[in-house]
């Protein structure tokens, strides 16, 4: 292991959080909770720009957007992927975002502090609203790109006088992912198709600043389904030829995000460096810049989610462990049967044997549960850590049984500081009129 290596690990497994640790801020902040460690978001970023020096990399920000996350990884130079309006202002604006707390406490400027040109919007379907607000922040930061994936796309920015910086996402024809649900690249809801791309692009011309062309694949790019993203990489570098040769000059080729990360012991983490290697082969000769678009890679392994066993109950010749979260604190089981490994962190439970047992959460739906698991044998009381939960972990908690989305904390060294305050009651009911009968 090169000392490179030992400094900053392709992977942090849930063995190598600090039991003691993840104790103390459960009695500090309660259950469930969500806990990501900066120093591990930073430490993926640089593995990411080392293996892609020549690329730009943009964080896709719907994997986590906790300000201290897309503040620190600005700070790290990378650039931010928004999916949405509501993105867009937590990068942005600061009267979009403005947040309650802020305002009652006189701070200023609940921005994440990203400079304009280093965002993108990736446009799908995008509500009027979203166009809206879009068109509204470009005219304040015409450094910002807008990924569009339709013609009709195309015609609504047209038509909201926008004649701005535009890159074009192109179905690829080919998908990557761990998950039917997740391969976005072969699905045609995403993207202009591929034979159409290169006239689109010459045309979008006369309306707009034409600057990149943009593919995802999905999720999951691991070790053996390289094939899919050497193709699709490929395309891109083909198009990308055929655009530039129509006198369109392309600042970069997109290829997208879909890094994988092993959600199991056993699974080996991504080579980047094999990636980094297939992706500049099968590019080939390009003009523009390559950019890629991680969003899993730099949070997922930098989280674990935090919960309380309140049941352990003997079923036949098993036992199902009830736990506080549930589908609606962490979404990706019930969604996409994502596995999560777990760990008892509690006192005592290092001298307890393992046992197989089924842990479920507190929603009235079978799909409310996280699988099997070994656990040091639970008892009630004790804390549970599931990892890997820094990536589509918080950010699709919803209040499903009317059940207030956790709280999250970020550690920036010895420091912990709360991203989200737990929900109440009155949070889940405050957007009732109250003179509702
Ligand atoms: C979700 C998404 C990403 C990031 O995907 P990951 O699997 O988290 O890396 C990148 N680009 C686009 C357009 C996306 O929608």
């Amino acid at each position: 292991m090169s000392a490179a290596t030992v400094r900053n690990p392709a992977v942090r497994r849930l063995a190598d959080w600090s039991a003691e640790r993840l104790r103390a801020l459960a009695d500090d902040h309660g259950t469930p909770l969500y806990v990501l460690d900066l120093d591990r978001v930073r430490q993926n970023y640089r593995r990411m720009a080392d293996a892609f020096p020549e690329a730009e990399v943009y964080y896709a920000a719907k994997a986590n957007t906790a300000r201290p996350v897309l503040r620190a990884l600005a700070d790290e130079g990378a650039g931010i992927e928004c999916a949405s309006a509501g993105e867009l202002a937590r990068v942005l604006d600061a009267r979009e975002a403005q947040c309650a707390s802020d305002a009652r406490a006189g701070r200023d400027d609940p921005r994440a502090g990203v400079a304009g040109s280093r965002v993108h919007y990736t446009a799908v379907n995008p509500p009027d609203r979203d166009l809206d607000v879009a068109v509204r922040l470009a005219d304040d930061h015409p450094g910002l790109t807008i990924t569009v994936g339709a013609a009709d796309t195309l015609d609504r920015l047209a038509e909201r006088g926008y004649d701005g910086r535009i890159c074009l996402r192109v179905n690829p024809g080919v998908g990557a992912g761990h998950h039917e649900k997740v391969a976005t690249g072969a699905d045609a809801k995403f993207g202009v198709p591929y034979d159409r791309a290169a006239d689109l692009a010459e045309d979008a011309t006369a309306r707009f600043e034409v600057v990149g062309l943009h593919a995802h694949a999905g999720s999951g790019i691991s070790g053996e389904d390289l094939s899919a993203h050497r193709e699709l990489v490929s395309r891109m570098g083909d198009l990308a030829r055929e655009v530039e040769s129509q006198d369109v000059e392309l600042e970069f080729v997109d290829v997208g995000g879909g890094f994988g990360v092993p959600y199991r012991p056993d699974e080996d983490p991504l080579d980047l460096d094999a990636v980094a290697a297939a992706t500049r082969e099968a590019l080939g000769e390009v003009d523009a810049t390559l950019a890629v678009e991680p969003g899993r890679y730099l949070v997922a392994d930098a989280g674990v989610l935090l919960t309380a066993v309140n049941t352990v109950k003997e079923a036949g010749d098993g036992a199902v462990v009830g736990v506080g979260a549930g589908m609606t604190t962490l979404a990706r089981p019930a969604l996409y049967d994502a596995h999560h490994e777990m760990r008892n962190v509690s006192a005592d439970a290092e001298r307890r044997p393992d046992r197989e047992v089924t842990v479920a959460g507190p929603v009235c739906e079978s799909a409310d549960t996280f699988g099997d698991h070994w656990l040091a044998d639970p008892e009630r009381g004790d804390l549970l850590a599931i990892g890997n939960s820094g990536a589509y972990g918080y950010e699709m908690a919803n209040q499903y049984n009317s059940r207030p989305r956790p709280a999250s904390v970020v550690l920036d060294g010895d420091d912990v500081r709360v991203a989200r305050r737990r929900e109440t009651i009155a949070d889940v009911t405050a957007v009732e009129p109250e003179d509702q009968a």
